[in-house]
């Protein structure tokens, strides 16, 4: 059992610079939660203060009912996998990944019991009397986390495991993180600045910026019902589309109008608007790629000029501008539309996202 609890918690280094504020979270036991963001945003400092190796300025961690602000790292029961790997090169893979065990003192058959355990899980026993530096990046990798694996720790850490490998064996890498988590059953924390790999390996989500939460959900809800302008563009890619808009209100009904043209707002959304006494004002219009049709002309479409298109496979990305910002479309590769046509286009307006101009904030 390892569930995690921060309360508060505030990192400030050197009287000055605010690493963390106000992080509250409540992780489950047996959950993947991901902490993701720009450089910069905190996340490291935040997995670096549960494994005990940066001191918390204020708020309180418990990692199940025990309060650890300063328990030491050894007395934690959390293992963590570093970016760099930080293997011992003078050693082979079995005593680096048997070192930490030799130093609690654990016995020789048990050591080797682990060891080959935790090989074996990883698919590197071929792999156990070489030295780092006849391995592979993504070896290196396994060898990081096996060496976790044996300490059979309530809590694994991991700080951008993947970020040193290739585009194709980070798939691979990701795919095999996601099985090693439901084979050991245990509580993990992950950083990543990727959205991709935040997306696919969370249960949860932590999106973080400058120090501040922005939002924790489920990925789905996450890319779905963003809590704010920030994170509506950070999931997604290519990212979702905006626009300044003026929300009005017509015949007591809420309409949009983008540089004077008007588009309906749906029934649900209005619904929402109506509830939260929501005051016509300036916001800004969100669409992702995908929900935007091409369509005949009709009063709501647009006319718009493709600036570009990028072949996707099945699929194509339209570029071109709408009023004066950029805007993409994600569109079927059979229409075959290419630079300089003229098409129309209409948003799905059930997928229309809505935030406040000055704070960001989700409307809806
Ligand atoms: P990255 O993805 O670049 O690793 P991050 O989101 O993990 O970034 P942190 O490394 O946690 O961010 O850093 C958060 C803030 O704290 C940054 O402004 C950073 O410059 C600052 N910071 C980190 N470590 C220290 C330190 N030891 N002393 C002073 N400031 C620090």
């Amino acid at each position: 059992m390892a569930s995690i609890t921060f309360k508060n918690i505030c990192k400030i280094y050197d009287k000055e610079v605010v690493a963390v504020k106000d992080f509250n979270l409540e992780i489950q036991d047996k959950e993947f939660i991901v902490l993701v963001g720009p450089s910069g945003c905190g996340k490291t400092t935040t997995l670096r203060m549960v494994a005990g190796l940066e001191e918390i300025s204020s708020g309180e961690l418990y990692i199940d009912e025990k309060k650890v602000n300063t328990a030491l790292p050894k007395d934690r029961d959390i293992a963590m996998v570093f970016q760099n790997y930080a293997l011992y090169p003078h050693m082979t893979v079995y005593d680096n990944m048997a070192f930490g065990l030799k130093i609690r003192k654990m016995k020789k058959t048990e050591i080797k019991e682990r060891v080959i355990n935790a090989a074996k899980i990883l698919d590197i026993e071929e792999l156990l009397q070489r030295k780092p530096r006849a391995l592979s990046g993504g070896q290196k990798q396994r060898v990081a986390i096996g060496r976790a694996i044996v300490r059979n720790p309530k809590v694994f850490l991991m700080d951008e495991p993947l970020s040193n490998l290739d585009a194709k064996l980070r798939n691979e890498m990701r795919a095999e993180i996601i099985k090693l988590h439901k084979k050991l059953q245990t509580t993990f924390i992950y950083v990543t600045h990727d959205q991709t790999e935040a997306m696919t390996l969370g249960d949860r989500i932590v999106i973080m910026k400058d120090g501040f939460v922005q939002q924790i959900a489920s990925p789905q809800e996450v890319y779905n019902n963003p809590a704010n302008e920030f994170v509506a563009t950070f999931v997604g890619i290519p990212q979702m589309n905006l626009f300044d808009a003026e929300l009005i209100m017509e015949d007591d009904e809420y309409i949009l109008a983008l540089n004077g043209h008007k588009i309906n707002i749906s029934d649900k959304h209005k619904k929402i608007l109506k509830f939260k006494d929501i005051k016509p004002q300036s916001v800004r219009v969100g669409i992702r790629p995908e929900n935007i049709m091409i369509s005949e002309k009709t009063p709501e479409s647009f006319e718009i000029n493709v600036d570009m298109s990028e072949l996707m496979g099945h699929e194509m990305l339209i570029h071109s501008k709408l009023y004066n910002s950029h805007i993409i479309i994600k569109a079927q590769s059979r229409l075959n539309i290419k630079a300089d046509d003229k098409i129309n286009i209409s948003f799905m307006t059930d997928e229309l996202h809505l935030f406040e101009k000055e704070t960001g904030h989700n409307l809806l």
